[in-house]
């Protein structure tokens, strides 16, 4: 799929719609989600155009994917979620029923999250 440049979080990226950042740096922004699903639940991306996991894995530099990994953990940490724990997952594509085309880890935390894939969160 080619990257869409007006998807809602390249808009945010621009500065057209505004967020709740909660961490920059030269490859990454983080930003809490419009609709928590728990208590702690931000969304890391990169301010590069990858549609999704697939091509951020392929094509993204060894430095664009080491900061935001290395980002997911620093916000955990600041979030004062690393030490109970936390679930870092990323949907990519439509069976995972991924909504908005621009790659992005959601990072949960805050409460006891329970199964990975409990039945409720499975799409009919
Ligand atoms: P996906 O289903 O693509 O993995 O998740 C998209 C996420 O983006 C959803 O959790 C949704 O609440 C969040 N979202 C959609 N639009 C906006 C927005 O304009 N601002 C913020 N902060 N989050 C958004």
């Amino acid at each position: 799929m080619a990257y869409d440049p007006n998807n809602i979080f390249a808009r945010i990226l621009r500065g057209e719609i505004p967020n709740t950042t909660v961490y920059e740096d030269e490859h990454v922004l983080a930003f809490r989600d419009i609709n928590p699903l728990t208590p702690t639940h931000v969304l890391v991306i990169p301010k590069g155009p990858y549609v999704d996991y697939d091509q951020f894995a392929a094509e993204a530099s060894d430095a664009e994917i080491a900061a935001l990994v290395r980002a997911v953990g620093k916000i955990a940490r600041a979030e004062g979620v690393a030490e109970a724990g936390y679930r870092v997952l990323t949907n990519c594509g439509a069976d995972a029923h991924q909504e908005v085309p621009h790659f992005h880890v959601h990072l949960f935390g805050g409460e006891r999250l329970g199964h990975m894939l409990p039945k409720q969160m499975k799409a009919k």
